[in-house]
């Protein structure tokens, strides 16, 4: 016990010293108090202190350290400058997907640390195939490409998150030396060469991500007009307009008028609305922004932002435009539905008038529902109406699934007279009796539930 009461003493001086620097006012002579920080003996005492001076000894080998790291520090960073270029490319540019693909597809890496981007894609028979792509994960990585050494950093920032898309914020940072600058641009090119090429014949379907779009999946195979069979006229009134707009460009910048197209396709679902859009953009080589405006959480500011930032080439698909007069009053009970408001919808369709071009298709299964001014020329210029299957459509797909099976083809279109079919309806019967006609005409009483099998 007496020995704990020792080891504590010099602490305790130690406490009062600091604890009060302040000088007394009073002369030190007339000061009573021979422990006061004023008292000249006290000053004594305390730099005869050996822990006293040991503190302050190690202070001051602190302090040069200090300095000799804040030199070094400049040292190294004017030395990086002079010798060492870095390229930063953020994650929301759009050269960062594109250089982690050319990344993975460098055959000679010396990485260790791998992370994995897995690809969806959906065939046109509904199967999915999915690809995994290794690519640099985050941290440091090296090598060496057409002479030059480069240093690939990942960097993920735990603090920084894109709020709108809620992925994390990350760059990556190329360093090279500073006389092999050139490969930076030569590599970046490579790199969107390689993205674009992987495009090429096919179409890209953009879904929106947050305020901005992003590629969904792979670029799928172009689906061919010929493949969507619709009443007669409709297809090509429908390409011919589109066509007609695209190579008008400098009508409309002539005359001032905001170079944008409406088109609304209308019917009951399964009557090929989305297909035939599918296939127009695969025939016109764009791409689809596909945006349902049922989906959750979709508001006001953020259509308008993706409408006035559609990727170029690109076809913008409005599914369920019904939604935005409907959904208004379930939102109000749930909360949790699309927050589309008419008038929001209205505003993102007018947006800000630009020079860019802009083809929008709306789809609806419910044509009552819309209000007139949403039709109007402007915000609608062209409407078709895709219904249930007619014969002649009847007659067109059958005949495509079973080439020159006239007399079948008759038969079957007789024995559907009078019923309400949809197409898809149709195409899933015709592959559910892939390999038999005779059959697929027997069994025509299934037609609708086959329907199911989707
Ligand atoms: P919608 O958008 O009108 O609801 P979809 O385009 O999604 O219909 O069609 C659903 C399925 O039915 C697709 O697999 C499509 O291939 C097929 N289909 C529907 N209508 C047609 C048509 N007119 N021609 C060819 N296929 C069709």
């Amino acid at each position: 016990e007496s020995r704990h009461d020792t080891t504590h003493e010099p602490r305790d001086t130690t406490f009062v010293c600091t604890m009060d620097p302040l000088p007394s006012p009073l002369p030190p002579s007339t000061h009573p108090d021979p422990s006061h920080p004023s008292n000249p003996t006290f000053i004594a005492s305390v730099t005869a202190n050996p822990f006293f001076s040991a503190g302050a000894g190690l202070i001051g080998v602190g302090a040069g350290l200090a300095l000799l790291r804040q030199a070094l520090n400049i040292g190294t960073t004017a030395l990086r400058r002079r010798v060492l270029v870095s390229l930063e490319i953020p994650s929301k540019d759009k050269s960062y997907l594109w250089f982690l693909q050319w990344m993975s597809q460098q055959p000679a890496r010396k990485t260790h640390q791998l992370a994995v981007e897995t690809t969806f894609k959906q065939h046109d028979n509904g199967s999915v195939s999915t690809t995994f792509s290794l690519v640099p994960g985050p941290g440091k990585h090296l090598f060496r490409w057409r002479g030059a050494w480069i240093q690939v950093q990942r960097q993920r920032d735990g603090k920084m998150m894109d709020l709108t898309t809620g992925s994390p914020w990350e760059t990556i940072t190329l360093t090279t030396l500073s006389r092999d600058r050139g490969v930076f641009s030569q590599l970046l090119k490579e790199a969107r060469e390689l993205a674009l090429a992987k495009q090429e014949g096919k179409t890209v379907m953009y879904t929106s991500w947050g305020p901005e779009w992003r590629p969904f999946g792979l670029p799928r195979r172009r689906r061919m007009l010929s493949s969507v069979i619709l009443d007669n006229g409709i297809k090509e009134r429908i390409v011919k307009d589109v066509k007609d707009f695209i190579n008008n460009g400098s009508w409309y910048n002539e005359r001032g008028i905001p170079y944008r197209r409406g088109y609304l396709l209308y019917g009951p679902p399964g009557s090929g609305k989305s297909s035939f859009i599918q296939a127009l953009a695969g025939e016109l080589e764009y791409n689809i922004c596909i945006l349902n405006l049922s989906e959750r959480g979709l508001t006001d500011d953020r259509l308008n932002h993706l409408l006035s930032n559609i990727p170029e080439r690109s076809v913008m698909l409005l599914e369920d435009i019904d939604a935005a007069f409907t959904k208004r009053k379930q939102a109000d009970q749930t909360g949790s539905q699309s927050m589309i408001t008419f008038s929001g919808l209205l505003n993102a369709l007018d947006g800000v008038a630009s020079a860019e071009e802009r083809i929008v298709f709306m789809t609806t299964n419910h044509i009552e529902l819309l209000d007139p001014a949403l039709v109007r020329p402007g915000r609608v210029d062209l409407k078709e109406y895709l219904g249930n299957a007619t014969e002649s459509q009847i007659r067109r797909m059958f005949l495509r699934f079973y080439e020159g099976q006239e007399d079948l083809a008759e038969r079957f279109v007789n024995a559907l007279r009078g019923r309400e079919v949809s197409t898809a309806g149709l195409q899933g019967h015709f592959v559910y009796y892939k390999d038999n006609p005779e059959e697929a005409v027997s069994k025509v009483e299934s037609v609708d539930e086959s329907c199911q099998l989707l």
